[in-house]
């Protein structure tokens, strides 16, 4: 995405003159100050073991807020034992990206059946595809000689 373009915010939806944030001017402040409010509460050493909905509580921002300040990796959730968020499957804690590990392996091998059930029909397609043509030399090196005959 080029900067200075027209888009819609992330949070608001309201259409905004893109620059280098893919929200608007005015949720990025709001934004900014609940970074600022979460990683304050974090950096107290009191708060290291807090889960997510304990700092969305203690902070008053959002745990979906929370929760991508994690995935945008602003918040490295890995020095702080029970922080996480929900995979976006199962509702299993997590630290980054969107699926568990297990959820991930499930989805990833279901793309990977999927790819060779198209494959697999590609072939099929290929092979029919073949045989028409297979057909149609037959029917092609047939004619002449059904035109021998006549003669
Ligand atoms: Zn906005
Ligand atoms: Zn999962």
């Amino acid at each position: 995405m080029q900067p200075g373009q027209l888009d819609n915010c992330r949070i608001c939806g309201k259409l905004f003159l893109r620059d280098h944030t893919d929200y608007c001017l005015g949720c990025y402040k709001i934004t900014e100050q609940d970074f600022k409010l979460v990683s304050d509460f974090l950096s107290n050493e009191q708060n290291r073991f807090a889960t997510i909905e304990e700092v969305s509580i203690e902070t008053e921002v959002s745990v979906k807020q929370v929760a991508d300040f994690i995935r945008d990796g602003r918040i490295y959730a890995e020095d702080y034992p029970n922080l996480g968020y929900r995979c976006s499957h199962c509702d299993k804690m997590i630290k980054r990206q969107l699926l568990c590990d297990e959820c991930f392996q499930q989805f990833s091998s279901e793309i990977n059946q999927t790819l060779k059930r198209e494959n697999l029909v590609d072939e099929i397609r290929n092979t029919q595809n073949k045989h028409n043509k297979q057909n149609n030399q037959a029917k092609n090196t047939n004619m002449p000689q059904y035109w021998q005959l006549k003669k």
